[in-house]
């Protein structure tokens, strides 16, 4: 066990006392008055007319990504450096995501590598706000409004984050593209366990998507299937630590930015040590801090991860870039997401971080040199 663990979440309020009133109303399905209200407030955080629970994240990918009609055949672009989970939802419909390579400093995909990629199969781009950082939603938006694709956010990592738009007003992620696509798993900003949602101010979409959650069966019409859906459904219990969560969800925000700040200001001036970067256009929600090793600094970034393991420092590298993964080996070049990738570590980011925890981790790092 780690002395520091990378994220461990606070379930200090009033997800017990929620929980509890599962048990005893024996409300535990997916039936039951906290999906609802989970769902109402979390499209009311997002600034959203409407949000859909789902049972992970990775299903509310796959669910609006069949929503959107996204089928066999189909092409989605995507970033080459994510969790898995993005391009594995494009795949289960049948799809084949198409991999642009990030920008240096948003660790976002890079707008403007899009357009090359862009070929009559072309349906969507599915934007991936990594780390927390919001991608460049109005370079984005810009390239779909031209070739008419659907922009799909997978803002698993970014609950909170916000991008300036156009004339100045800042929204939530999640609310800029057609759908937004949140993970609500254990280390997530927000937990409910296991969990996803995903928003939208699309009316039919909504309706659509809430069909195709429920095994495709008609709303007003028991046993009686018009589409073929799946079995997406959040639980009552699941929704009941949502909404005891969401009661929190800016004191956890304010809580990331200042462990942010914190090691910004700790971490400094450790030559070949770069914290992570936050553009003028963008608010992060800081999921996990993120550094970069490189030389001058003394040690590798694989000899770091394990001399801060070796001190009660639990750490993790940054995920391998897509196309380096056997099921999507690919001969594109992605060099940016390659350096990125190999130098990158996350830092201890839970919410029950201490500034004294801070301090030890940063001592660590710079009395390695
Ligand atoms: C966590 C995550 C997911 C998947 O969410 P699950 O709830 O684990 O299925 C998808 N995309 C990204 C970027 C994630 O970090």
């Amino acid at each position: 066990m780690s002395r520091i663990p990378i994220a461990s979440p606070d379930l200090t309020g009033n997800e017990a006392a929620y929980l509890a009133e599962c048990i005893q109303s024996g409300w535990i399905s997916s039936k039951g008055p906290f999906v609802d209200r989970f769902e109402k407030g979390f499209a009311g955080f997002c600034g959203t007319s409407y949000a859909v629970s789902t049972s992970n994240g990775t299903a509310a990918l796959h669910l609006a990504l069949t929503a959107l009609g996204i089928s066999p055949g189909d092409e989605v672009i995507m970033p080459d450096l994510t969790f898995v989970a993005s391009a594995n939802a494009i795949v289960a419909c049948g799809a084949k995501p198409v991999l642009v390579d990030i920008e240096k400093d948003t660790w976002c995909i890079d707008a403007g590598l899009i357009e090359k990629h862009i070929t009559k199969k072309t349906k969507a781009i599915m934007v991936v706000h990594l780390y927390g950082h919001p991608a460049d939603m109005q370079a984005v938006l810009k390239i779909a409004k031209k070739h008419k694709l659907h922009v799909i956010e997978d803002a698993a990592e970014a609950h909170g984050a916000e991008v300036r738009t156009g004339k100045g007003v800042w929204k939530k992620v999640g609310s800029i593209g057609d759908v937004g696509c949140f993970s609500f798993y254990g280390n997530k900003i927000i937990t409910t366990g296991e969990g996803g949602m995903v928003v939208t101010s699309n009316k039919k979409l909504y309706e659509y998507m809430r069909v195709l959650r429920d095994h495709g069966q008609d709303p007003n019409k028991r046993y009686y299937h018009r589409v073929i859906g799946f079995n997406y459904r959040m639980t009552n219990m699941q929704a009941a630590i949502g909404v005891a969560q969401l009661e929190r969800i800016d004191s956890f925000l304010a809580k990331k930015r200042e462990i942010a700040a914190s090691y910004k200001v700790a971490l400094e001036g450790i030559a070949g040590v770069t914290c992570m970067k936050e553009a003028p256009w963008a608010k992060s929600a800081y999921w996990m801090f993120g550094i970069l090793v490189d030389s001058p600094y003394i040690l590798s970034r694989d000899k770091l991860l394990a001399h801060l393991s070796k001190n009660g420092v639990e750490s993790r590298p940054f995920f391998y870039p897509v196309h380096m993964l056997p099921p999507y080996k690919s001969s594109g070049s992605y060099p940016v997401a390659q350096i990125i990738a190999a130098q990158g570590i996350s830092l201890p980011s839970g919410v029950t971080l201490t500034r004294s925890d801070i301090s030890d981790i940063s001592t660590i790092i710079k009395t390695a040199v």
